[in-house]
């Protein structure tokens, strides 16, 4: 049994993507060739934005958010204590500090109430606080922005986050890296902040055959600014440099394929929350197993994961030797929450706990979902499960 299964889905559009890669090889146009601005018309269609700007990975796409909203040494941004290393690696890149809020255990995504409380205390001069980062204390960042993440493809409350973000006159980015596909209130992620994110890392819900990744916006000013800083900050004509950016375009072969892929998307999507339901209902029944929170009307994770907490770490390292017995791949996102990374220890001061997200570090796992699992695999993976609970 397969984590990912990229070879079943090469199988299903073969003929196309050798079309596509031959079409690329013929014309020669390696750099923003047309496909480049094909995918970024056809993705800022499909997410329901007016702008789309093509990066080489989603950590890009974050970081050349964070320059174009000009955040930098002496900002804070605010963003979940649990998520992959880089959405806190490029807060730090840009000279800003990162301060961390927790999580809805149940959502693994970062919990309003704590978001709110967070921005109380930055907001609030308290002569009693000092930090320690660097020459800098918490008392002087001022917080710009906000770096909500929806993890394993389950959108944020951004119904929540960006009022609250708002209130405070901060800048909502969405890191949507594991949501491409996935729906909030009707909406597409990608589509629910200022700027929103994505990554094309092979194994992301619409992945390409390396790296890749794409900001959403529909703010011209800043699809602008970001199509400069992609482009070692690029002005008018070739050679005229107006700001410092980045060597960030995305690779014409990567956006052949991916609008390759793009075709086999909505079925895919479809497939990964028939396979959700499914092992949502049968883990709701067995013990000691906390299945995700289901999503309200109109919400649809594009489930890039399906992880699922044990009571402890013990049981969890148990029942992942268990599966592992039974040749059934599992993984841990994320083993330490980002508050607990020393190379981020420099925000510790402001966010020294963040309970909920060190207890799911601790007693996550995630199980296979991707598309081309059969029946026979879920339930085999659904029955070994229940074993280990007996
Ligand atoms: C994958 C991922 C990224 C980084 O994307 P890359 O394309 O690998 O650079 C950022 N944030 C989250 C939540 C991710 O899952």
């Amino acid at each position: 049994m397969k984590f990912v299964d990229l070879a079943a889905q090469q199988n299903k559009i073969r003929a196309n993507l050798e079309k596509r890669l031959f079409a690329v090889l013929d014309h020669g146009q390696y750099i923003m060739g047309p496909e480049v601005y094909e995918l970024e018309s056809k993705l800022a269609d499909y997410v329901g934005v007016k702008h789309a700007i093509s990066c080489s990975s989603g950590t890009d796409a974050l970081m050349m958010a964070l320059m174009a909203l000009r955040i930098g040494p002496g900002d804070a941004v605010i963003t979940t204590s649990f998520s992959f290393f880089a959405t806190a690696e490029v807060i730090c890149l840009v000279g800003a500090t990162p301060v961390f809020v927790d999580i809805d255990p149940r959502t693994y995504n970062i919990d309003p109430d704590c978001l709110e409380s967070a921005l109380k205390d930055l907001s609030v001069a308290d002569e009693t606080r000092s930090g320690n980062c660097g020459s800098g204390e918490i008392n002087h960042l001022t917080p710009k922005a906000v770096i909500a993440v929806d993890l394993f493809g389950m959108p944020a409350d951004y119904d929540r986050i960006n009022r609250i973000a708002k209130k405070y006159g901060l800048d909502v980015i969405e890191d949507a890296a594991q949501s491409f596909g996935a729906e909030y209130r009707g909406k597409k992620a990608g589509s629910l902040a200022d700027i929103a994110c994505t990554s094309f890392y092979p194994a992301k819900p619409l992945g390409a055959y390396g790296d890749g990744g794409m900001c959403f916006t529909d703010d011209e000013n800043l699809s602008n600014l970001l199509k400069s800083i992609r482009n070692h900050g690029m002005g008018a004509h070739r050679y005229d440099h107006i700001r410092l950016g980045i060597n960030g375009r995305l690779d014409t072969l990567q956006a052949a394929i991916l609008l390759s892929k793009l075709e086999l998307l909505p079925d895919e999507i479809k497939q990964r929350n028939k396979i959700a339901s499914f092992y949502n209902r049968e883990l709701h029944a067995v013990s000691g197993i906390y299945p995700p929170k289901y999503q309200g009307r109109g919400d649809r994770s594009a489930w890039a994961q399906y992880s699922v907490l044990a009571e402890n770490k013990k049981q969890r390292n148990r029942i992942r030797r268990a599966l592992q017995e039974e040749g059934i791949p599992t993984a841990i996102y994320y083993p330490t929450s980002l508050n607990r990374y020393d190379i981020f220890r420099c925000s510790d001061s402001i966010n020294a706990h963040c309970p909920n997200s060190e207890s799911c570090a601790e007693r996550i796992f995630s199980i296979p979902i991707h598309p081309y699992l059969t029946s026979l695999e879920q339930r085999r993976i659904i029955d070994a499960i229940r074993e280990t609970r007996q």
